[in-house]
């Protein structure tokens, strides 16, 4: 059975179809600057990647051409063989906690959310619309990156604002990533050889969260009502005293949404340097001497033990650490920092298995009172597994 995975963006599009439950990857590509002058396409199959320069005024027209792409390739010989189509939602709010069938009902709840991710959300939607017109017969999903975080119990939700504003405008803590966590916990687990474990997984890429899961489910998760909250990330602030923002606002004579994108766009590790908001480049620029690169990965590495701390102490133990994402999975210097930092947990750093990139691998040693792993992350898998068990 064909399953594929779609993850649009306001202006982007990426898909990747499966055969499953081979979980074989067939086809994947992203369509970019959709409704933007020079927009393209990018395909790979076969292990050769293609680029084709097109019109794109919209997401319809993205997956019409995905459409002619996986005929031409003999991907699909009739539209009919794809079955299942899952789609990523950012925010699935309090509604979701699993992946749903796209009904009308369910979109109009996507709708409603609108408001806790104005970029997300209705990009999804658009992509979902667009998918039902072009390939109609297949089950369409939409697999929410906030499903995961539901099982967290209230005191680990609730802010200490007002009450109402919660129960009138949704103010909660409803976390990101979960898709991804969801996956390296299972994995995690499937390497452990049992269920009934305390896994801590660290989603650091140029976006980046910490989760405490217990059992498979999630207990506690640094990101909040939206990405901007825990971690110091690539250009968002992460946790920090929430009366800065008034205050600023007030000394700089900035708006609310203007506010926003600093917050978002501006801080961060770039908005400590002033260098980049990747962190090769912060490494390079710590290298060469850069202070403010040197300050910044130190900021960086501390706010992901002090979770770590925090996580090891709510679960009142861990069983193992996972790393994953962009800065999980490639900077060996990151994880050498984290887990140096871990060492009155009893951790210990294998140097030779942590000089690894993009793989998976135990990178502790065997007197390590808490296993470290390194585990790709595979979100778009996630969202086919999902999609193929409301298809088959
Ligand atoms: P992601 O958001 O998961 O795609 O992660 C992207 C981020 O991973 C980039 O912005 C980089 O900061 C980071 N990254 C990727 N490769 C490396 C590497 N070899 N060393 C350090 N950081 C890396």
């Amino acid at each position: 059975m064909k399953v594929l995975s779609v993850n649009a963006g306001s202006s982007s599009l990426k898909f990747q179809m499966y055969e499953m439950p081979e979980e074989k990857v067939l086809i994947s590509g992203v369509f970019e600057r959709i409704g933007i002058h020079e927009s393209f396409y990018t395909i790979k199959i076969n292990g050769e990647k293609i680029r084709k320069e097109v019109d794109l005024p919209d997401h319809k027209v993205a997956f019409e051409y995905l459409v002619q792409e996986l005929e031409n390739n003999h991907v699909v010989e009739s539209l009919d063989e794809i079955k299942g189509i899952g789609h990523r939602v950012v925010q699935g709010g309090a509604y979701f906690d699993k992946t749903e069938v796209a009904t009308d009902d369910v979109i109009a709840k996507i709708e409603e959310l609108n408001v806790l991710a104005p970029l997300h959300n209705p990009a999804a939607i658009i992509g979902i619309k667009a998918a039902k017109e072009v390939i109609p017969n297949a089950v369409q999903t939409t697999v929410f990156d906030t499903a995961f975080h539901q099982t967290m119990p209230e005191e680990n939700y609730i802010y200490a604002v007002p009450y109402e504003w919660y129960t009138d405008y949704k103010v909660r803590r409803y976390g990101a990533h979960g898709t991804s966590h969801k996956y390296v916990a299972n994995r995690m687990n499937e390497l452990l050889g049992r269920d009934d474990t305390k896994i801590i997984t660290c989603h650091i890429g140029n976006g980046a969260s910490i989760s405490a899961v217990v059992n498979g489910k999630c207990l506690d998760t640094s990101m909040g009502l939206t990405p901007n909250a825990g971690l110091i990330m690539g250009s968002r602030c992460g946790d920090m005293d929430a009366t800065i923002v008034t205050y600023m606002m007030d000394q700089l004579g900035v708006s609310a949404s203007e506010m926003d994108t600093i917050l978002n766009k501006k801080s961060g590790v770039l908005g400590i340097t002033g260098v980049s908001s990747d962190m090769r480049d912060i490494d390079d620029g710590v290298r060469s001497g850069n202070e403010r690169c040197a300050l910044a990965k130190k900021m960086y590495v501390r706010r992901i033990i002090d979770y770590i701390a925090k996580y090891y102490v709510e679960m009142n133990g861990c069983d193992a650490i996972v790393f994953t994402a962009g800065v999980g999975e490639n900077s060996v210097s990151t994880r050498r920092q984290i887990m140096e930092g871990l060492e009155v947990l009893g951790v210990h750093v294998d140097e030779e298995a942590n000089n690894i990139r993009g793989k998976e691998g135990k990178i502790t040693t065997e007197d390590s009172s808490i296993p470290c792993y390194v585990i790709p992350t595979d979100e778009e898998l996630m969202i086919a597994r999902d999609t193929y068990e409301l298809s088959k």
